[in-house]
C-alpha cells in the first residue's frame, strides 16, 4: 500500500511482521523514510499501535512453546540456509542500505556482511549451547546445567548499522530456542526488512521473528510488556540508560550498547604512514557515524609535529553520493543531524579550539540537497568544549596533545565514554601499558576500529554499556539462556525393587 508522505507524496509503507505475515498498521501515525542524499521519501513507517505490540508479542509467546523443543540441529540449520540467502541477495541488501542510510555501497556490504558472520555463528550454536557436567559430586550424584531459552526476547537498534545490528540480535537468540520481536530504527528500516523477510524464505516458522516499527512510545510498550523477558538495545547513550532503567525495573535481563568517544593515542615511534593512513579512514569512513570511529586523536610528543599530514589526508577525501565510485564519505543521517554537526563546528570555534579544516557545506553537483558534511579537524582541543564533551557523530577529528602516554592514558580514562580505543606505536612495552591500564571495552594495536568478530563479544566500559554481557560471540549464549543446573542420584535397589513389582503384577 502506498501512504500519503509529509511532503504530501505517495510512497510505500513499510509493513509489520506479525505472526509470519507481513501486515499494514493500523496507526494513524507514520515516520517518513528519506534518502539522506536527496531528501526523496522512500517509504512511509509506522509507529505500531499497543494492539500490535500486543498481537506480536502473543504470536512470539505462542511459537515459543514449540520453537523451545525443536531439535538444536533443526534450529540451526535454518541459519545455514539463511546465511546463503544473504550471500545471495548482497548486491539488493547493500543498494537498498546506501539508498535510505546513505553509507558507500562498498561499506554498506560491509555492514551486511559483518552481520552475516553472526549468522554463520549462529549455525553454530550446537557448539555453543552446551551445558556442563560432573559425576559423582558426592556419592552415586552427578550434577549437570542446562541452558535453556527464556522466551520472548526484544531488540531495539540504531540507525547507522541497520542491517549488522538486528543480526547482532535476532539469530542469536532464535537459534538458542527464543521468539524474538525487533524494533528496528525508524530511520532506516527497509534493509532490516529485507533482512526479515530473507529470514522467513530460510525456515524461521510464523511467530518466532516478528517486528514492530515506531520510537519512544513502542520501545517504552516493549520495555514495559510483561511477557518480553530480555531486551537487547544498541543506541544513544541517553536512549539506552532510560530502556536500561525502565526494563530493569519492569524485571526483563537488559543489555545496552551505546554512545562513545573514541580516542586513538598516536606515539612518535608509530609509523607515521600506516598510522595517519588507518586513522583517517576510522575518523571518517561512514561520514563518522560509527559507533567505534576514532573521533579524537592524542598526538605524544614529537607526533604533535603530524596535524598538517593529518589535515592533508583528510582534505583529499571525497564526499558524494554513496552510490557513486570512490566515494569516501556519504551523507548523515538527516538534514537535523548535518545542522547539529554544524552547530558543534560552531561551537567549537567559539570555545577557543583552532578549526584545522573546515567541512561544512561542500558543493556536491547534482546532490545540493543532500545533508554532507565534509571532513572536519581541530587541534587544540580540550575538556569542557562541546566537540570534546558531545559525541558528533559526524566527520569530525579533535586532535589532543599528551607529553607522556601516562598523561594520555589518564586523559583517556577521565573521558565518561568506554566503547573504543586505539594505540599506534613500534613498541611492545608502550602497547602493553595502554592495554593493561586502558579502560575502554575494545583497544586496537595498530588497528583503529578494533570490532570484534563473531567469536568474541562486543563490550563496552563506564558510560558506553549497561549490562554484563555483551551482544554475539560466546557472552551472548548466557544473555539469552536460563542456566538450570540437575542434580540427580538414581537408587539401584528402587530400580530392582520397582522392576520386581512390575513383574509380579504381570
Ligand atoms: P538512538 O538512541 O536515537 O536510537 C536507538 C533506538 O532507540 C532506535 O530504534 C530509536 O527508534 C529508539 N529511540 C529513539 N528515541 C527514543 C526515545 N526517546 N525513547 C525510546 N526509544 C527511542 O540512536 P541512533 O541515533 O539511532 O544511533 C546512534 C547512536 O547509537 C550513537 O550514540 C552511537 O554511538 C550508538 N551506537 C552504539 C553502538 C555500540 O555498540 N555501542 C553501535 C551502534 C551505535
Amino acid at each position: 500500500m502506498d501512504a500519503s508522505t509529509s511532503q504530501g507524496v505517495l510512497a510505500p509503507t513499510v509493513k509489520l511482521l506479525i505472526d509470519g505475515k507481513l501486515v499494514e498498521s493500523k496507526t494513524t501515525q507514520w515516520h517518513d523514510v528519506i534518502n539522506p542524499a536527496t531528501q526523496q521519501v522512500l517509504a512511509r513507517v509506522p509507529e505500531t499501535t499497543p494492539d500490535e505490540l500486543n498481537a506480536a508479542v502473543a504470536s512470539a509467546k505462542k511459537a515459543f512453546k514449540t520453537w523451545r523443543k525443536t531439535p538444536i540441529m533443526t534450529r540451526a540449520r535454518v541459519f545455514l540456509k539463511y546465511q546463503q540467502l544473504i550471500r545471495e541477495h548482497m548486491k539488493e541488501l547493500a543498494a537498498i542500505l546506501t539508498a535510505e542510510q546513505g553509507k558507500t555501497l562498498p561499506d554498506a556490504e560491509g555492514d551486511v556482511f559483518r552481520g552475516l558472520e553472526i549468522v554463520e555463528h549462529a549455525a553454530n550454536v550446537g557448539n555453543l549451547q552446551l551445558g556442563e557436567m560432573g559425576e559423582n559430586i558426592a556419592h552415586g550424584v552427578d550434577t549437570y546445567t542446562l541452558l535453556q531459552p527464556l522466551g520472548v526476547c526484544a531488540g531495539i537498534t540504531p540507525f547507522n548499522f541497520p542491517a549488522m545490528i538486528p543480526l547482532w540480535m535476532f539469530p542469536m537468540a532464535i537459534a538458542t530456542g527464543n521468539t524474538f520481536v525487533l524494533k528496528p530504527s525508524q530511520q532506516d528500516p527497509m534493509v532490516t526488512m529485507r533482512l526479515c523477510e530473507l529470514a522467513l524464505e530460510a525456515g524461521i516458522p510464523p511467530g518466532v521473528l516478528n517486528v514492530v516499527h515506531g520510537t519512544a512510545d513502542t520501545v517504552n510498550g516493549i520495555c514495559d510488556h510483561p511477557d518480553i523477558k530480555a531486551i537487547s538495545f544498541v543506541g544513544s547513550t541517553k536512549v539506552g540508560t532510560h530502556v536500561y532503567h525502565r526494563a530493569s525495573l519492569a524485571g526483563k535481563r537488559v543489555q545496552c550498547m551505546m554512545g562513545a568517544k573514541n580516542h586513538a593515542v598516536v606515539m612518535p615511534d608509530a609509523n607515521k604512514e600506516q598510522a595517519l593512513n588507518a586513522l583517517i579512514g576510522a575518523s571518517f569512513g561512514a561520514a563518522g557515524q560509527r559507533c567505534m570511529a576514532i573521533s579524537v586523536m592524542v598526538l605524544v610528543g614529537e607526533a604533535q609535529k603530524w596535524i598538517p599530514d593529518v589535515v592533508a589526508r583528510a582534505k583529499a577525501l571525497k564526499v558524494n553520493v554513496g552510490t557513486a565510485d570512490g566515494t569516501d564519505l556519504g551523507p548523515l543521517i538527516t538534514c537535523a543531524a548535518r545542522d547539529r554537526v554544524e552547530g558543534l563546528i560552531e561551537r567549537g570555534i567559539k570555545e577557543g579550539a583552532k578549526l584545522e579544516l573546515d567541512g561544512r557545506k561542500p558543493a556536491i553537483t547534482g546532490y545540493e540537497k543532500g545533508n554532507f558534511v565534509g571532513p572536519t579537524v581541530f587541534s587544540n582541543v580540550k575538556p569542557g568544549m562541546s566537540i570534546y564533551d558531545q559525541e558528533i557523530f559526524g566527520p569530525v577529528l579533535c586532535i589532543v596533545q599528551a607529553d607522556s602516554l601516562e598523561q594520555a592514558v589518564e586523559f583517556i580514562n577521565a573521558n565518561p565514554n568506554g566503547n573504543g580505543t586505539a594505540i599506534f606505536t613500534r613498541s611492545g612495552a608502550s602497547a602493553r601499558f595502554f592495554k593493561e591500564n586502558i579502560d575502554v571495552g575494545q583497544v586496537g594495536i595498530n588497528l583503529p576500529v578494533p570490532v570484534p568478530v563473531s567469536l568474541f563479544s562486543f563490550t563496552g566500559s563506564r558510560g558506553s554499556k549497561l549490562g554484563d554481557l555483551g551482544p554475539y560471540g560466546k557472552q551472548v549464549v548466557l544473555f539469552y539462556t536460563q542456566t538450570k543446573t540437575v542434580i540427580e542420584r538414581w537408587f539401584e535397589e528402587d530400580e530392582y525393587h520397582e522392576m520386581n513389582t512390575t513383574i509380579s503384577l504381570k
